[in-house]
């Protein structure tokens, strides 16, 4: 299956080129036809699935194709996102797909001043991507008017709801034409996103890929038991023995981030901490360091965490385990993504052993005990913990086998 095959047009197809896609992904190619179609469609896909190109391709193709007989006279399409790192990377994407195509787009959000995204709007734009916050500001004031929006998307709508955005959302909705396509994507599908998609959609195609809780399918799992006070030399022993190219680095609190920041900078690695306390600016610098490659490593809060979609991230460490165990799935999601194979290695202290337990129920296998030479963990000897924490089944040699997986729900080579 080729972009070709499934009727895109050409401009878009040589944007997919040099973005280096090759073939759709699973996401794309049940959901393109239907958009394209004019149908309302339902997605539930988890991020890293390549569910942005999935909409935003048959959207540029239908702004595009439809150009010549509609001037445009207003907004013509609205995605709708949790939060701004992720309003900001699918503005990226709507970059990349339309090079040549000639429709406007920006994205607006809160937490920084609002003049210069009011001075793009004023201009006129054919796409809009936006948080709710914002958007709802914008709209009281007039800026912004939904009255000619043709396509609505709503991404990551279970996120939305986790962060409050019912209200919000309700509101914007009821500004929206009745006449328009809508796509809406969410990863789990809990009762309240089941009436908001009832209430929002008309005879919508479902599409659904991988399981809703299986962990990222590519995700090389591993974890070391290793005391509190040695996490910092086990780490300067992962980044030496290890082939990291870009690395996630997870803590529980902003304080440890700094730390670990601080430790790996002494080291000559360069490193950026991002979280609560840090600037929009500063978070975006970031970011974008982390994403040119001139940072190497970041390390983050969870909640700060939310969003970051890096190509080719190829670590994800758990400095310190998280208390909710889903929290760890979507935490080692940021690698192995769009078909890569990623490494996810987690440091577990002795009073982690709890969250490690509740992880691994979650997993469809327990992650694999790996032993580190010259670390021991002080209050059980590692070998206890190996044997405590080891399936039968498991086999630790086996660096190649592919951990945790129930199936995969794409082949690795095909895109
Ligand atoms: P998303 O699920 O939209 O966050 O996408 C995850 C990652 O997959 C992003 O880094 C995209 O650039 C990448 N991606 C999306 N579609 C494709 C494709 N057809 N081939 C290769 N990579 C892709």
């Amino acid at each position: 299956m080729t972009f070709e095959d499934l009727n895109i047009i050409a401009p878009i197809t040589q944007a997919l080129k040099q973005k280096g896609y090759v073939e759709p992904t699973p996401i794309q190619e049940k959901a393109i036809p239907h958009l394209l179609k004019g149908s309302d469609v339902f997605g539930t896909a988890q991020t890293g699935t390549g569910k942005t190109a999935a909409f935003a391709i048959p959207i540029l193709q239908k702004l595009y194709n439809q150009q010549a007989d509609r001037r445009s006279a207003g907004i013509r399409a609205l995605v709708l996102a949790p939060t701004r790192e992720l309003a900001i990377q699918i503005s990226e994407s709507f970059s990349d797909y339309s090079k040549g195509l000639r429709l406007k787009h920006t994205v607006v959000y809160g937490g920084v001043s609002q003049n210069p995204q009011t001075d793009i709007l004023r201009k006129g734009i054919d796409i809009l991507i936006a948080t709710p916050g914002r958007l709802l500001d914008l709209m009281n004031q007039g800026f912004i008017r939904l009255n000619t929006i043709e396509f609505f998307i709503l991404d990551e709508a279970d996120r939305m709801l986790d962060m409050g955005f019912a209200p919000d959302i309700k509101r914007i909705i009821a500004k929206l034409p009745a006449q328009k396509q809508t796509g809406f994507f969410t990863a789990t599908i809990p009762d309240e996103i089941k009436s908001l998609a009832d209430s929002l959609l008309r005879n919508p195609v479902k599409v659904n890929v991988a399981p809703v809780s299986a962990p990222a399918e590519l995700v090389n799992q591993s974890v070391y038991f290793v005391e509190k006070a040695d996490k910092k030399a086990m780490l300067q022993q992962v980044f030496d023995s290890e082939e990291i190219e870009s690395a996630l680095i997870f803590t529980r609190t902003k304080h440890g981030a700094d730390k670990v920041t601080r430790d790996l900078i002494k080291l000559g690695i360069p490193a950026v901490a991002i979280h609560g306390n840090k600037s929009q600016n500063a978070r975006q610098k970031a970011l974008q360091g982390f994403k040119d490659r001139s940072i190497k490593v970041l390390v983050a809060t969870d909640i700060a965490s939310r969003g970051i979609d890096v190509d080719k991230l190829s670590h994800v460490i758990n400095f310190e385990l998280p208390e909710v165990p889903e929290t760890y799935v979507h935490r080692i999601g940021r690698t192995g993504r769009a078909g890569e194979s990623g490494t996810a290695i987690s440091f577990c202290a002795s009073e982690e052993r709890g969250s490690l337990k509740d992880i691994n129920k979650l997993l469809p296998r327990a992650i694999e005990v790996k032993r580190m030479n010259g670390f021991v963990a002080s209050s059980h000897t590692a070998l206890d913990m190996v044997a405590a924490e080891r399936p039968e089944r498991e086999n630790t040699h086996n660096r190649h086998a592919r951990p945790n997986n129930v199936k995969r729900p794409f082949q690795r080579k095909r895109w």
